[in-house]
């Protein structure tokens, strides 16, 4: 078992924790980022990304957040692709433990864990997850050739997520639980001049269908409760994200949704915790903004180092009123 001091970690390998790291290796900190298992963040299930500034044809999202990486390490940012398993927040420095039994102490954190694809809960959906049920058409889109599929949701995902499908599927479905999408404007035209997608309004899936694979969708029609099956191969949820905070819950303040209060320094409610992306951020949840608040937190832990060195934890902490 490792154990070591250090002035920055940084949980999480998205946007956010990428940007953090870039910053704080700058700042001479030399950060350990901490980039989980499956280090990337969601962009890394992602085709094109079309609106980060500074690519005028678009990139792919694995590119984008390679390069991301390379340039964290290139100023410094030590990368860890472990999973933090435990953390504590009570005692300073704050103590964090990952899977591969590596404990770090560390003066300042800042958390940029992200957020996951948001599940349905319905007892049949987890039944076929991984088996016809899927929060990531790039990732499955290929088992569904010539197949039919449905895409549960209304907003830029849902979108994303069904035009992708229709270069692989004959046809697909959204089925969106009412009659507005809440995609943007550009994503709403691609989607409906395709001839591929068809939409199901005011439709919510009650049960997913099959017996050793999918064979369908139970519908339930919000407006009328009137019930029907619609037969499809495949489904795809693009129901929006839930925040990675469950590490944290009774640590620092979370909100009733599980995101992690800040205030407009990126600051949470222990001193020294920074957190940035979309493990606190439910207004925008953009690549673009979570490297911004990555950027933030990463300024805001090196002037908070600075103040540490000159005044010292307890201090900090009795004077600390945390105005979110
Ligand atoms: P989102 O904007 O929150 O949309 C989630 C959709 O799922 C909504 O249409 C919502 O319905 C529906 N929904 C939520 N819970 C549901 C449930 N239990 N059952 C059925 N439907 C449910 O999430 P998102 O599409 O993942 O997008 C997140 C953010 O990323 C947004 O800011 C988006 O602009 C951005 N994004 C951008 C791009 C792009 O620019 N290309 C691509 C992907 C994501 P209601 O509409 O009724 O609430």
């Amino acid at each position: 078992m490792a154990e070591n001091v250090e002035k920055v970690v940084i949980i999480g390998s998205g946007p956010a924790g990428l940007t953090a790291g870039i910053y704080a290796a700058r700042a001479a900190l030399k950060p350990i980022v901490i980039a989980g298992s499956t280090a990337g963040g969601q962009l890394m299930t992602t085709t094109d990304v079309e609106n980060f500034p500074g690519f005028p044809e678009g990139i792919l999202g694995p590119e984008l957040m390679q390069n991301m990486m390379q340039q964290a390490e290139r100023f410094g940012a030590k990368l860890l692709y472990e999973d933090v398993v435990r953390v504590d927040l009570s005692r300073h420095p704050f103590v964090v433990e990952t899977s591969a039994g590596n404990v770090f102490r560390c003066l300042a954190l800042i958390v940029a864990t992200g957020a996951s694809p948001r599940r349905l809960r319905l007892e049949s959906e987890a039944k076929f997850f991984g088996r016809g049920v899927s929060t990531c058409a790039t990732c499955d889109g290929w088992f569904y050739r010539e197949k039919i599929v449905g895409v549960v949701g209304g907003g830029d995902s849902a979108m994303e997520e069904a035009l992708y499908l229709t270069h692989h599927a004959n046809k697909v479905y959204v089925i969106h639980r009412r009659d507005q999408l809440r995609a943007s404007k550009i994503m709403q035209q691609r989607a409906f001049s395709n001839p591929k997608i068809q939409f199901v309004w005011n439709s919510i899936v009650t049960e997913v269908l099959g017996n050793d694979k999918v064979t369908g969708v139970r519908l339930k029609n919000v407006k009328t409760g009137e019930e029907s099956i619609l037969t499809i191969d495949g489904l795809f949820l693009a129901i929006g994200h839930e925040p990675n905070t469950q590490l944290f819950k009774g640590q620092i303040v979370l909100d009733e949704q599980g995101y992690i209060v800040v205030d407009r320094f990126q600051r949470t409610s222990v001193p020294g915790v920074f957190a940035a992306g979309d493990c606190h951020d439910h207004t925008f949840r953009q690549a673009i903004t979570a490297a911004g608040f990555g950027c933030a937190a990463a300024i805001m832990a090196e002037r908070w180092l600075g103040e540490l060195e000159a005044k010292g934890y307890e201090t900090i902490k009795a004077e600390f009123v945390f105005r979110p």
